[in-house]
């Protein structure tokens, strides 16, 4: 699972900054093209709900997504890796 910010929700009131246990999320730092300052992700992948969520079934914390006013912020699926053959010339 993957943490995004849809930047076309966001309005930047950086609610999610405050209330995210592991300080995932942190205030921007410049304004997108509708004057938004959305914040940043630090290392999304220590998010409970990046981590567990598919192990468990279910949603481990989510604070944040229930604390955004405008339902701006949601998991995505990742495409599993796949390795992929190399031919090595010698
Ligand atoms: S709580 Fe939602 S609207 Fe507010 S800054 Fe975070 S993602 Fe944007
Ligand atoms: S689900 Fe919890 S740990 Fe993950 S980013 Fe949101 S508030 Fe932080």
């Amino acid at each position: 699972m993957k943490l995004v910010i849809d930047p076309r929700r966001c309005k930047g009131c950086n609610l999610c900054v405050k209330v995210c246990p592991y300080r995932i999320f942190r205030p921007g730092r410049r304004p997108n093209e509708r004057g938004v300052v959305v914040p940043e992700l630090d290392r999304p992948e220590r998010c409970a709900n990046c981590r567990l969520r598919r192990l468990y079934g279910r949603t481990i914390c989510g604070v944040c997504q229930l604390t955004c006013p405008d339902q701006a912020i949601r998991w995505e699926e990742e495409e599993a890796y796949e390795p992929r053959k190399v031919a090595v010339e010698y």
